[in-house]
């Protein structure tokens, strides 16, 4: 097991639910206007919560998607402003981003405590530099990791054509329902990742596809997403020591 050490700044790391019979499908990068619709209707369909870490950049230019997403009762938390490696920046810098997304959020409910942080690419979750920033930001914050990851960042680069997206996000369903630490687990998924990888132009049937195959998958296994719940108490010498 790989161990971090600090001088007591570590916050909590979420990667696992307390509660087995549930999952928390989340999902980075949202909200695209041509897929949130029905990925939003694919979550009431299933019965299903979800929480969403939005992108400022996107979520700026769809008010609305934020408000509904609210509204139907999903978590919604700031992924940054522009979606770069928010580690690498000054602290802020790395406030300021933060902060700018969660300013749009806050018009639709109020900033979530404690506050939950998934950075993007998961930069600097093992920074020490980090943590202590996230906290001077949102005090008695917590880092969300997942385990497992649809891998969808990678699938719409496997397709073709567009036939190839549902056997394409089959395969990773298949994979994910087979995988020991689904239940309880955080799934990680994306409404059309930002990224720069070929084929760009399967993202939206890719990122609805899979949600209707992964729902429909967790509930032939009788597995209900839920929204992350607050971190659990962390233990003194957590602060100390990341595992
Ligand atoms: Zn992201």
């Amino acid at each position: 097991m790989r161990i971090s050490w600090s001088l007591g700044v570590w916050r909590p790391a979420m990667r696992t639910l307390p509660d087995p019979a549930t999952v928390a499908v989340t999902v980075d990068d949202a909200p695209m206007p041509d897929t949130m619709p029905a990925m939003l209707d694919l979550l009431d369909r299933f019965g299903a919560k979800a929480t969403f870490f939005m992108s400022g950049c996107r979520a700026v230019a769809a008010d609305d998607l934020v408000a509904e997403t609210v509204r139907r009762g999903h978590a919604v938390y700031a992924h940054g402003w522009d979606h770069v490696r928010l580690d690498r920046e000054t602290p802020a810098r790395l406030i300021e981003d933060m902060a700018r997304c969660e300013a749009l959020l806050a018009r639709h409910r109020p900033t979530p405590v404690p506050y939950l942080v998934r950075l993007p690419y998961n930069g600097g979750w093992r920074n020490s530099r980090v943590h202590r920033t996230l906290a001077c930001w949102q005090q008695g914050c917590a880092v969300v990791h997942w385990g497992p990851s649809t891998e969808d960042h990678m699938i719409s680069t496997r397709c073709a054509s567009e036939a190839e997206v549902e056997p394409e996000c089959r395969r990773e369903v298949d994979r994910l329902m087979a995988d020991p630490r689904l239940p309880g687990g955080i799934i990680l998924m994306h409404d059309q990742p930002i990224n720069d990888r070929p084929g760009a132009a399967f993202k939206p049937a890719v990122t609805v596809t899979l949600m209707r195959l992964l729902l429909e998958g967790l509930a032939a296994k009788g597995l209900t997403s839920v929204v992350l719940p607050p971190p659990p108490p962390q233990a003194w010498w957590r602060r100390f020591a990341l595992t």
